[in-house]
């Protein structure tokens, strides 16, 4: 696989990712657009008992109207504010406390104006409450708390009035009954549903955990060999110059070329030479020490930062890989096929520049290559 052909799968999959990041987004959207028409379903569920005790006598029409018209727009409109997209600039794009506040608003107005079937509206306080203070922060359902204790306080207060249950007869015994147990069943399935969210956190959060692991593998390693790749090698050079500037301690860079390695492209065809590379990199990752970076610097080439290496000891490590590379099993890529590198090794000077130290690496390693390659020059 050539560099060209590496780096657009790396863009493919970034781009990849930033689409599932996009339709996670849309799912998102989608939910919170579905939770709001969930609401409106809810409010009509109240106007149809509404609709209940207007047929039993017990109120006007008008408090069915007001109340379902209220609840059905405010939540369609939210649903289709949070849809259009207009949301997003908010921090919290689901506006859950514009819809706490407005939903309390309408709860309470009503009982102040309908007092005669008050303790429906006193229950739906329950509702509102268990399915915002779900998704409010502890703070915000504080504050939400505080205003509802002040504001129902002084709605009771004012209109002077006892919040009836209506029970004066038997059709409105039943209606008050079967409100009872329909705002009971609400709460069970907003547990149910609270439930069900927590489940559905937990593998989002796994999923998400496994999907930056992916961007930052593809962000910090090469695709093909699996080591460090250009950007991470470069990053950890330039901490280490630093360290060594700092605590002048010493340091070396070696860059390793392949020898004649376009000629297994050319020979042995392109997979041949992907695999000659892996193995390469196998066997060279395998002896580097803990705190030394080796990675792939590009195409075939792979570098070796060595932390705390004099020009004395430089060379030591590049024979050893040497001697590897000679013992290795190449026979994956071709049966007697072998595989030596080129190799310029330079060591940090104090107040030396990152492209100044690498220049040096690569011209020890132009005298390598012309004094007839498989060895390594000191720059
Ligand atoms: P020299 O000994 O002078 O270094 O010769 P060379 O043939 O190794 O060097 P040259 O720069 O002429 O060729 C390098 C080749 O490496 C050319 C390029 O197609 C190949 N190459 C680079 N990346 C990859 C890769 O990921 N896979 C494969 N199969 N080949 C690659
Ligand atoms: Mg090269
Ligand atoms: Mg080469």
């Amino acid at each position: 696989m050539t560099e060209l052909t590496l780096a657009s799968t790396q863009h493919a999959d970034l781009a990849a990712a930033a689409q599932k990041k996009r339709s996670a987004q849309q799912k998102k959207t989608a939910h919170m657009v579905r939770n709001y028409h969930l609401i409106a379903v809810s409010y009509l569920i109240d106007g149809v008992v509404l609709a209940l005790f207007h047929l039993a006598g017990t109120i006007s029409w008008v408090p069915v109207v007001a109340y379902t018209a209220s609840g059905m727009a405010l939540s369609i409109m939210l649903a289709w504010l949070i849809g259009s997209g207009w949301t997003q600039r908010f921090k919290d794009p689901g506006i859950v406390m514009a819809q706490t506040i407005t939903a309390q608003m309408i709860q309470l107005g009503s009982m102040y104006f309908f007092p005669e079937i008050g303790f429906m509206f006193a229950l739906l306080l329950f509702i509102v409450y268990s399915s915002l203070t779900m998704r409010l922060e502890v703070r915000q359902a504080l504050v939400a708390w505080g205003l509802i204790s002040v504001i129902s306080a002084a709605v009771l207060g004012v209109s002077g009035q006892a919040l009836r249950i209506p029970d004066s007869n038997l059709t409105e015994q039943l209606i008050s009954m079967a409100f009872f147990a329909l705002t009971l069943w609400r709460c069970i399935w907003l547990g149910a549903y609270n439930t069900g969210m927590t489940a559905l956190l937990k593998t989002r959060g796994t999923q998400l955990a496994a999907l930056t692991a992916k961007v930052d593998q593809l962000a910090h390693r090469d695709e093909l060999t699996g080591l460090l790749n250009r950007r991470s090698l470069l990053g950890s050079l330039h901490d280490e110059q630093q360290r060594a500037a700092r605590q002048k301690t010493q340091l070396c860079v070696a860059i390793l070329d392949l020898d004649k390695f376009k000629s297994v492209n050319d020979t042995l065809g392109h997979l041949a030479g992907d695999k000659t590379l892996k193995i390469f990199a196998n066997t060279l990752s395998s002896l580097t020490r803990k705190s030394d970076r080796f990675g792939r610097y590009g195409g075939e080439e792979f570098l070796l930062i060595m932390t705390g290496t004099g020009t004395d000891t430089a060379l030591v490590p590049l024979e050893r890989m040497r001697e590897a590379l000679a013992d290795a099993n190449w026979s994956e890529v071709a049966p007697g096929f072998g595989m030596t590198f080129s190799c310029g090794v330079a060591c940090y000077e104090p107040g030396e520049s990152l492209e100044a130290l690498l220049q040096r690496a690569d011209e020890a390693l132009y005298r390598a290559k012309a004094d007839g390659r498989n060895c390594t020059r000191l720059g």
